[in-house]
């Protein structure tokens, strides 16, 4: 046994001869040994250590070896023990076996049949003791599994997309609680066959797999529609999953939400389809008045080509104005993320604007009126906007106006905004026409406006501004007697993070 392992014994027995001679024997044996004088003795150094082998004498003055038997198995159930009695009976074997004695020595006893007796407790000891460290191993490995499952369960869960696994059944076997939202379904069963229930655009997905059974790196996607008129809108994906072996164990599909980009694209090719509109009604007329010009058959009058050449040349202002606007548009769409947020003087902004339309005021002989405040906050905001909001509005008081009529600005601070009245006194506006003034191409079409040209745009541009700091635009009006366009800003500090993609100027 040199250089092996030494298994320690505990030898529990009041015969003096008895433990020295035992003691000798099994050490030069290799065993390492322990002894103890009396029962008492014997119980507290055999449930404190965890000896490999304890021999415990039956009768002892104090406690038997039944009673120290059990005490040590109450502690240390590993120890293998073994009762050495001169009076073994059949009852007492029985009894000592029943509480986990491994086996008997009869005494006395020779060296070899107590080396034989020992040897076989010790493959029983090394055997509960594999076993043992097999157990704990399992047990470590599987609550590390628990650990791990419970943590991609968490994941899983929080996960704002979609997400089920399915086994080549089609049998559910993973989904976390978003599927169960865009499937507007309660609960889904572990293992049970999914595929009828889902939405056959999405099941098609998933068969793509099943039908063939064979595990591939292809996904596929589908933009499905899961609640009518677009009130939801989802991308799904369908990927193959693999077994260890490299078939095909089931398949993935994770769904997300597309609702919003969906409106997003629907509203852009709708503008894009109303701009096509409206660029190609002055065209076409342009192209008319050319066809006739250019077709000698007609046989125009000098006059008359002239009247279709301004006539023309009117359309293609007009289209011309309408392409500045629409490049305004798209300018102020990417503007937004580059905002240069200034403190702006208000009353600076409304008077360069009517500065700037000097010429145009005079040409209508309007009168303008500025009531401004001189207690306005400074106004956060991007000075172009600003300034084309004003123009916008003044440039409408003025061409909508009467000859000689006027135009008020005035400005004050309300509460926590800046408020900014436009008021004229021009042909005004019907109940109905005020409703889609500021929709994109509307144009009041009445009397008193045919004569007006303009692309309809102008309002639309305000709107967009104003709204994108949080502001409000509204108009009162009666027709034939002017209109008033109220402008409010809520006052906002610098690097106010609700303007949208505001950028603080350097
Ligand atoms: P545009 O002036 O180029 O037609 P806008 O979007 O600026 O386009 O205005 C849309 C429509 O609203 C105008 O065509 C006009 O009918 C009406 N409108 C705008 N401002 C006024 C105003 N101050 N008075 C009366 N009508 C107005």
């Amino acid at each position: 046994m040199e250089g092996a392992y030494k298994p320690k014994v505990l030898i529990v027995d009041d015969e003096k001869g008895l433990r020295i001679g035992t003691k000798r024997l099994l050490e030069l044996e290799g065993y390492v040994v322990d002894t103890a004088e009396n029962g008492t003795e014997g119980i507290e150094k055999g449930t404190n250590t965890d000896y490999d082998i304890a021999i415990l004498d039956l009768k002892m003055p104090d406690k038997d070896g039944i009673e120290v038997l059990t005490e040590i198995r109450k502690f240390q159930p590993n120890t293998i023990c073994f009762i050495a009695t001169a009076y073994a009976s059949f009852d007492t074997a029985v009894e000592a076996t029943k509480l986990g004695a491994f086996s008997y020595i009869p005494k006395p006893f020779s060296p070899d049949e107590l080396l034989q007796q020992l040897e076989r407790g010790c493959e029983r000891r090394k055997f509960i003791l594999d076993a043992e460290n097999l157990k704990r191993e399992r047990e470590a490995r599987l609550l590390e599994v628990a650990f791990e499952k419970t943590r991609l369960n968490t994941i899983i869960n929080s996960i704002k997309d979609g997400l089920m696994a399915v086994n080549k059944n089609g049998e559910t076997v993973l989904y976390n609680p978003s599927l169960l939202r865009y499937l507007d379904l309660e609960t889904l069963k572990i293992e049970q066959n999914i595929i009828g229930q889902l939405h056959p655009q999405i099941a098609e997905l998933i068969n793509k797999f099943l039908v063939t059974g064979e595990y591939t790196t292809k996904s596929y996607s589908a933009q499905v529609e899961l609640k009518p008129n677009g009130e939801l809108f989802v991308d799904v994906t369908s990927s193959a999953i693999p077994s260890p072996d490299g078939k095909l164990a089931g398949v993935v599909i994770v769904i997300k939400n597309i609702t919003q980009l969906k409106k997003i694209e629907q509203l852009k090719s709708q503008f894009v389809s109303m701009v096509a509109h409206e660029l190609k009604t002055p065209m076409a007329a342009v192209l008319g008045f050319i066809k006739l010009i250019l077709d000698e058959s007609v046989g125009l009058t000098k006059e008359q080509e002239r009247d279709f050449l301004n006539r023309s040349q009117l359309r293609l202002n007009s289209l011309l104005q309408m392409v500045n606007d629409l490049l305004d548009i798209s300018r102020m769409e990417l503007k937004t993320a580059h905002r240069e947020i200034k403190q702006l003087d208000v009353n600076e902004v409304i008077k360069s604007v009517v500065e700037f339309l000097q010429f145009e005021i005079e040409k209508k002989g309007v009168k303008v009126n500025l009531e401004l405040s001189d207690n306005l906050p400074a106004l956060a905001a991007d000075q172009d906007e600003i300034t084309r909001v004003i123009t916008n509005l003044m440039s409408n008081a003025i061409k909508y106006n009467k000859e000689n009529g006027s135009i008020t600005i005035s400005n004050k601070l309300l509460s926590n905004s800046i408020q900014i009245k436009i008021s004229d006194t021009g042909i005004g506006l019907k109940p109905e026409e005020k409703n889609r003034l500021f929709n994109e191409f509307y144009r009041a079409k009445n009397e008193k406006t045919k004569n007006i040209s303009g692309t309809g745009l102008g309002l639309s541009i305000v709107k967009r501004i104003v709204e994108s700091y949080s502001g409000k635009i509204e108009v009162e009006s009666e027709y034939g007697n002017g209109s008033v366009f109220t402008l409010c800003f809520p006052v906002k500090k610098l690097n106010d993070n609700n303007i949208q993609g505001e950028k603080p100027a350097e």
